[in-house]
């Protein structure tokens, strides 16, 4: 590859709503902007079934294909994609340099909008069963327990929707939250409260997930927590959907971060505390953390990039 083709006016890390929607408006101002794809190509709305609440859909649209409309929209402008994650970055002089994989790339402006990932209970037989019985995707995994009983653990939106799509499955979905009221939004709560398949099991806790790889999960253990009683809940699949943490590890001691990792952002802006530097989406969002949100800011780091470069040229 030439030096032209590794060098980008505007560099974004990440293809998700955020980063497509970067991508449409850089690419719109002429500033061919090159889009580091990341892990999951598409981010999350990949492996979400049905988006219901993205405007200009009134009938819903498949998260995929949602998202596969923003990366056409953004390569008729003129993006450029690459697959591959960030693997190290320098934001310590301008032309940034990125490492993709062990190819360098450098950038005038950097978006960095690597989304966030599913976090995980941290049990060792979360990790020994996990796609043997334990999940973190119930869009990807839940067609595999057909009139079986399975577990959620959570007590957010994200529990609630996967509690709810498991039922077109699932002989049973349990609940598993640790405190006696749900986080999730009234509408989710609603739907799932009303729901006969689905038994919420209240105060409780995952302590071990009991089964084996080669015939997958027959039980969760639980723990009380009021009481400290544990139960063994038989089942056939645990789904574990307690939220996210940013993908951030590569900025680490590079640009500012919250106490929980999140890119710090000045207020009604996406610039970071490294000029030439923006972040949009869920890496700087840890409160909305909606593909509307998400596509917003990623509209307001193309700006902001965009402004940067017409001041500095
Ligand atoms: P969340 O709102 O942070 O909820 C995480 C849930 O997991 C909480 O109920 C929390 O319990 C529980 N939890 C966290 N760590 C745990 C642990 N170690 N063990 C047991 N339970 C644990 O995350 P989310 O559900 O992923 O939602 C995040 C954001 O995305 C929210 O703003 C949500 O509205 C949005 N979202 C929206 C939709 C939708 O609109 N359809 C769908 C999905 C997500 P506590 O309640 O006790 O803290």
């Amino acid at each position: 590859m030439s030096t032209t083709e590794n060098h980008a006016k505007v560099l974004i890390l990440g293809s998700g709503p955020a980063g497509l929607t970067a991508a449409i408006y850089a690419a719109r101002a002429d500033l061919a902007p090159l889009v580091v794809e990341g892990g999951q190509p598409g981010g999350q709305l990949i492996i979400t079934t049905e988006v219901e609440n993205f405007p200009g859909f009134p009938e819903g649209i498949m998260g995929p294909e949602l998202m596969d409309n923003m990366h056409r929209q953004a390569e008729r402008f003129g993006a450029r994609f690459v697959y591959g994650v960030a693997t190290e970055v320098d934001l310590s002089r301008r032309p940034f340099a990125v490492d993709v994989e062990g190819t360098n790339y450098t950038a005038d402006t950097l978006i960095i909008s690597t989304g966030a990932s599913a976090r995980l209970l941290g049990l060792e037989s979360e990790a020994r069963l996990m796609g043997h019985g334990v999940s973190a995707c119930a869009t990807c995994d839940g067609a595999f327990f057909r009139n079986q009983k399975v577990l959620v653990v959570g007590g957010g939106d994200s529990a609630l929707e996967e509690a709810n799509f498991l039922t077109r499955f699932a002989s049973e979905v349990c609940i598993v939250h640790r405190r006696d009221e749900l986080r999730g939004s009234q509408i989710m709560q609603k739907r799932v409260l009303a729901n006969p398949k689905i038994r919420m099991i209240w105060n409780s806790v995952v302590e071990d997930i009991l089964g084996d790889p080669a015939t997958g999960v027959t039980a969760a253990l639980l723990r009380n927590v009021k009481t400290n009683a544990l139960t063994e809940e038989p089942c056939q699949g645990v789904f574990v959907a307690i939220g996210h943490s940013p993908n951030t590890e590569v900025f680490k001691g590079k640009l500012d971060l919250d106490e929980k990792g999140y890119i710090r952002t000045q207020p009604h802006s996406t610039k970071t505390n490294v000029t030439g530097v923006f972040a949009c989406g869920d890496v700087m969002d840890s409160y909305y953390r909606q593909a509307i949100t998400a596509a917003g800011t990623g509209c307001m780091a193309a700006l902001d990039a965009e402004r940067f470069l017409a001041e500095n040229e």
